[in-house]
């Protein structure tokens, strides 16, 4: 497992949509030790082995809640609220709207 194709962009299928993307256009879910899943901030960095799941990073309607509780089960309110949170902080940056005056 130590060999990577530099030419091959690794997929992923969005668990909301099923659409293939490359990995890096993609929300990371992992499960913890305890079976809890945990969103993985880190985009696009292969945090750790293990099977991830993953969402759209571009689309907020794959964050929807009935989206992620086949995926998710009793925890999909929680991960909705923290893809929810995702976009929002990336709305914020993007129009460079801080919330609260910042000097810039
Ligand atoms: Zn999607």
């Amino acid at each position: 497992m130590s060999e990577v194709c530099q030419k091959h962009v690794p997929e992923r299928t969005c668990v909301a949509c099923r659409k293939k993307r490359p990995q890096g256009e993609f929300l990371r879910f992992t499960k913890d030790t305890q079976g809890l899943w945990q969103m993985d901030s880190r985009r696009g960095k292969p945090a750790r082995a293990g099977r991830g799941t993953y969402l759209c990073a571009d689309n907020p309607a794959c964050g929807q809640e009935k989206k992620l509780r086949r995926t998710f089960g009793a925890q999909a309110e929680k991960m909705a609220l923290s893809v929810a949170a995702f976009h929002q902080l990336n709305q914020e940056l993007e129009s460079g709207t801080a919330p609260t005056g910042v000097t810039g």
